[in-house]
This record gives structure tokens, sequence and C-alpha cells, in this order.
């Protein structure tokens, strides 16, 4: 057996699985801690880090995208390493981790959608919201995808963050658009969109809406799309009232402000309209081959625990839609030979120490972010999420609780996947990729045009190291 004390000379060697903020956050703390000498190698599985920030963050967010600065510190850190284009599961199996780290952090976000379970939901045209983002922002598994923007009325379903991103993107237009990294497919799609009306449809009601503040307010600022909300909507059942009283949630509040004012300010005859309806739940999705309609049912909130549910009425509506964004929340997906819960989507864990399904330990595994705590907060949110896997992490590495590795080198990871013909990207290959988006979307005067096929990143690379040196 290995002995280690996370000394120089024999560090403690962790992996992290994925390389989006909790991956970066957990890398920050494992090597900013004082008490151990710990050395981190990142995998990930396209050329590029950064995950949902380069993925699924809106392109006219810029400012949300500037915490990769702080990732781009981590990175420089001597004890650190990433290695892009390695695929776990695939390239790189469990067993191989074990061999040759200490431990293994799980951060590899929740990859899928949720599912309504409606009937029609298959229909073509209706589409994950989730694979719209990563369309638009250039994310290779989904940059082929076609959306039918040829109709006029879409329905995007979800009252959470990513439905208002899904439908200010649709709003948008294309001189907005261009000022953004959006991909260069998605701006032309977009470009001949002949979407009109975005209808937004929340199961709950106003006070209910999982929107933050900003980006509903922001609904009211788009240069050439009208925010509609029936005033009827905004009228408050006693529950919610007492709820926006009682002061439990400022942002709920806010949100209910915001809300009355966009009502209140009208249309002023832009040529899109983004209409906000509440109370509403899709029961199923029309149309003989692709979505023609959606049909709801009225809700009416009641009290179900702690819990401001939504509970049916006898009141249905066909509302007539030719475009379907589900925007329900993520889903985390399995990774091959590690415990996973199917019903939260997450790797089961306490506190972000993996267990199986008989609540037993695994030794030297961790879960940290949306796989461990579900697909539920912003970027920020990962910060004390990371921070507590690592105290985990640390406190078991003082009680010998790790994997027991054959062959700890640092070099020994390299060599592997060099014997695999596995051709992985560095850290400072994305350096020079980043370089070059940056340079390819100055020449055209946007702020960056992303590569969004893996081929044409590595032969991007490739010309650049074998450019003759001048
Ligand atoms: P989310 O915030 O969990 O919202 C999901 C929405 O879907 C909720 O309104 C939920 O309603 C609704 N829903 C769930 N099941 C439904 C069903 N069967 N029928 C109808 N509606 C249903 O998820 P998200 O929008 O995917 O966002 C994920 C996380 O990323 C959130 O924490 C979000 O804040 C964050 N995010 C942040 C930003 C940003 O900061 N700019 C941007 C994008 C995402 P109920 O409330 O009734 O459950």
């Amino acid at each position: 057996m290995n002995t280690f004390s996370g000394t120089r000379a024999n560090p403690i060697r962790v992996a992290i699985i994925g390389s989006g903020p909790s991956a970066f956050y957990t890398a920050e703390f494992l090597l900013s801690n004082p008490d151990a000498v710990v050395e981190v190698d990142m995998f990930e599985r396209l050329p590029t880090p950064f995950g949902l920030v380069r993925g699924g963050v809106a392109p006219d967010h810029p400012k949300i995208k500037t915490v990769t600065r702080a990732f781009e510190r981590t990175a420089q850190h001597e004890r650190f390493r990433f290695f892009g284009n390695v695929t776990f599961g695939h390239d790189l199996i469990y067993p191989d981790i074990a061999a040759r780290y200490h431990a293994v952090v799980y951060a590899v976000g929740a990859q899928t959608d949720r599912q309504l379970g409606i009937p029609g939901e298959d229909l073509l045209n209706s589409h994950a919201a989730t694979e719209f983002v990563a369309w638009y922002n250039g994310h290779p598994d989904f940059r082929d995808l076609a959306f039918d923007l040829s109709q006029e009325r879409v329905a995007v379903i979800g009252n959470g963050n990513v439905a208002v991103d899904v439908a200010r993107i649709l709003a948008r237009t294309p001189d907005e658009l261009r000022q953004t990294d959006i991909t260069d497919h998605a701006l032309e799609a977009l470009a001949g969109s002949r979407v009109r009306e975005i209808l937004v449809l929340g199961r709950r009601g106003p006070a209910q809406a999982k929107f933050t503040s900003a980006e509903l307010k922001e609904l009211g600022s788009l240069a050439d799309a009208d925010v509609v909300i029936n005033p009827a909507e905004l009228e408050l059942d006693p529950l919610s009232a007492e709820y926006l009283r009682s002061g439990e949630s400022k942002t709920a509040a806010r949100n209910y402000a915001i809300l009355q004012g966009l009502s209140r300010a009208g249309q002023n005859g832009k040529r899109r309209r983004i209409v906000l309806r509440f109370l509403v739940s899709p029961v199923e999705l029309l149309g003989s081959d692709r979505v023609e309609a959606v049909r709801v049912v009225k809700n009416e909130i009641c009290e179900r625990g702690h819990f401001m549910s939504p509970c049916p009425t006898e009141d249905y509506e066909t509302i007539p839609v030719g475009l379907v964004f589900r925007s329900i929340g993520y889903h985390g997906v399995p990774l091959p030979g590690v415990p996973f819960d199917d019903q939260q989507g997450i790797i089961p864990n306490k506190r972000g120490r993996v267990i199986n399904e008989h609540g037993e330990r695994m030794r030297g595994e961790y879960a940290v972010g949306w796989i461990k705590r579900g697909p539920v907060g912003i970027i920020g949110s990962n910060k004390p999420d990371a921070q507590e896997t690592v105290e985990m992490l640390l406190r078991d590495m003082a009680f010998h609780q790790h994997f027991c590795p054959a062959n700890p080198a640092r070099e020994a990871i390299d060599r592997l996947l060099r014997q695999r013909g596995i051709h992985y990207t560095t850290y400072e290959d994305w350096r020079v990729l980043d370089q070059l988006e940056i340079e390819r979307g100055l020449a055209v005067g946007r702020p960056r045009r992303k590569f969004t096929r893996v081929e044409d990143m590595l032969s991007a690379l490739e010309a650049v190291h074998h450019a003759p040196v001048l």
C-alpha cells in the first residue's frame, strides 16, 4: 500500500471529472489548502473547458462569463493540469483513475433535460430548451440540430431562468445578436426567424416564478419585443398574497413588482411579443406529426405541506403553437461504474462523499455541483458546494480513507493516454483556441467566433503547432 502525507515529495493526487464552475472551484480549494500539497488533474470530454459557462450561459450575458478569469488563475497553478478531449467511461475508466490518484471528484453537471411525461412530447418541433441553448452556444454535440424558426408562435414551458434565456434569444433582433458570441449557425438561423409571439407558460403563479429579478427585468428592455401580461393573471390568490406579504422571499416580491410594471407598460408596437402566462400546465402537445397546439389545464395555487403547489381545475385551453421548448429543468446522466440515483438525477452522496445504494461510503469518490445537489442555483452557488466537498475529501485523506494507487506518479496518466492514442488537449491548447476565436471575431466586428466542431478545434491546434517559426 502506498503511504502519503500530502507533502511535496508525496502529494495528494486528485482527478476531477468535468471542467465547469464546480470543477474549477473544487480545484481552487484543493490547491489553496495550506495543510497539504495537492495535485489536480482535470479531465474534460470536450477540447475546451468551462462547461455551462461556455455552453449554457446566454451569449448576451458576457458579464456572467467573466467568471472564467478566476478559473484562469486556478489553471495557472503549477500543480494544476487540464486534459481535454478525454471522455470518462470511454477513454479513461474508473480503475484507471483508482490506480493513479488518491481521490476522484465527479463534477459532470446535469447533461440532459427533465421530461414532461405528457402525450405528444416527442412530436416534431417539440424540443428540450437545453438542446436549443447548447445549439446556439455551439456545443459540438448539438451544433447540427435544426429548429423550425419559420413558425410564428412558439411556447416555452417553464418559469425558470433558462426559459427566460430562450425567450429572450428568440426575441432579440439580428443586430442585438451580432454583438454577442452566439455561434454563426445560430445567428444565421435566427436572422431568418419568422417567430412573432413567444408564450412563456408557468404552471404556478407570478409569486412562485423561479426567474431571478435581473433576468425578468431585462425582458422589458429588448430592442424590438414587447412583453405582454394579462393583468387578470397577476391577481393574487390568498395564499400567494400572504406569501408576498410575509417577506419570506425578496426575489418573489421583486419579481411581482417587475411583472406589474411590465404589465402596465403594455405594448409599444414592437415586432415581437413575449407573452407571460401563469397558472397553466401543459397536458398534451397536439398535432399529427408536428406540434400544432399545446393543450393546458388552468391551475390554482393550493398548499401541500409547506409548498404552494399547482392544482388543476376543470378548465382547459388549447393554444395554437408551431414550436415548443420544454424548459422544465436539467437532469443528470449516470457515469459508467459510479452509483446513480435515477429519480433525482444525481450521484447519491452525503455532503459530497459518494455513497452506494446501501448508503455505504465509496472510498475515494466525491461529487460536486449539479451532479451532487441537482440542477439548481447560479454559478456562485457552486463555491460553497465545492468547499464542502473539498473539506470532506481532505478530512478523509487525514484518516487514510482514499484510493491506494499502485502508480501515483504524475506522468503515469499522460503515458496511459498516449498509449491509448488519445489526442488530449492541454490548458495551453485552450488558450490558443481562445485567442483564435477572439481573432476570428475581431475580423468581423464580433467579440468571438466559436469553433463548434471538435475536429475543427483539433485541426486549428494542429495548424498552430506545425506552423513554421518565423
Ligand atoms: P428551474 O429554475 O428549476 O425552473 C424550472 C421551471 O420548470 C420551473 O418554473 C418549474 O415550475 C417548471 N416545471 C417543472 N416541472 C414542470 C412541469 N411538469 N410542467 C410545467 N412546468 C414545470 O430550472 P432552469 O430554468 O433549467 O434553471 C436551472 C438553474 O440554472 C436555475 O437555478 C437557474 O436559476 C440557473 N440559471 C441561471 C441563469 C442566470 O443566472 N442568468 C441562467 C440560466 C439558468 P415549479 O417552480 O412549479 O417547479
